[in-house]
């Protein structure tokens, strides 16, 4: 997952791309508000987090509306970083089409947290996205998944959990990470669900076993499974 950091403070950048990377994330960062179109065309990123005053004196809550009017930019997650409380009122009340704010300071732990619920929410609405692994083919835009071109049937649980997996091929994933990933940091539910729910997963997508069982460890999508 990349993110796309606009800021232009040097030391909340930087403090934020050592983070940011420690979870994983590939960090781009501009301190200019005139960057932000360019630079998330070329590059893509599956979430922008968005500082209101910027170094070129564009504000950060135009952006916000430049990138929601913008065919190809408007479905990227945007978390705008507000310096005074007053602002993030105002991110609210304006309808900028941001999908959170975090007023500055803010906690590390907390912004993590918001990032990721804001990418799994946002992550299974990714128009017209198509995942692809080995022969199997994911159509996010209407929810269908093939298998060498035969539609596959899944249940809503097993089609975010294939979907996850689509994003993150060959990556081995604990129960834990799978359970805060698919289901969600505030849901209940056992270990023992994740195995359920990769058994019915398995079964729906049939031979050869395209889900490798990585013991006392996790699982991983793997074409070389079966
Ligand atoms: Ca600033």
């Amino acid at each position: 997952m990349k993110i796309l950091v606009v800021e232009d403070e040097p030391a909340i950048v930087y403090m934020l791309r050592y983070n940011l990377e420690k979870q994983g994330y590939q960090v781009i960062d501009t301190e200019k508000g005139g960057d932000v179109i360019e630079l998330a065309t070329a590059q893509k990123p599956d979430l922008i987090l968005l500082d209101w005053r910027l170094a070129d004196n564009v504000d950060g809550v135009d952006v916000c509306y430049a990138l929601r009017k913008n065919q190809r930019l408007h479905q990227i997650p945007i978390i705008m970083l507000t310096a005074r409380a007053q602002d993030g009122d105002k991110v609210k009340a304006l309808g900028t089409g941001a999908d959170d704010y975090m007023t500055k300071p803010f906690s590390i732990v907390e912004l993590l947290a918001r990032i990721k619920a804001v990418l799994r929410r946002a992550a299974p609405m990714a128009a017209g996205e198509t995942l692809k692994f080995a022969d199997l083919d994911m159509d996010m835009a209407q929810c269908k998944v093939f298998r060498s071109g035969k539609p596959i049937h899944l249940g809503p649980t097993e089609f975010r959990l294939l979907h996850f997996f689509m994003r993150h091929p060959r990556k081995v994933f604990g129960r834990d990470e799978l359970l805060s990933q698919v289901w969600g940091d505030n849901i209940h539910v056992e270990d023992r669900t994740v195995d359920v729910h990769i058994r019915r997963l398995r079964r729906s997508l049939g031979d050869p076993d395209i889900i490798r069982t990585v013991r006392k460890t996790g699982y991983a999508l793997d074409d070389s499974a079966g």
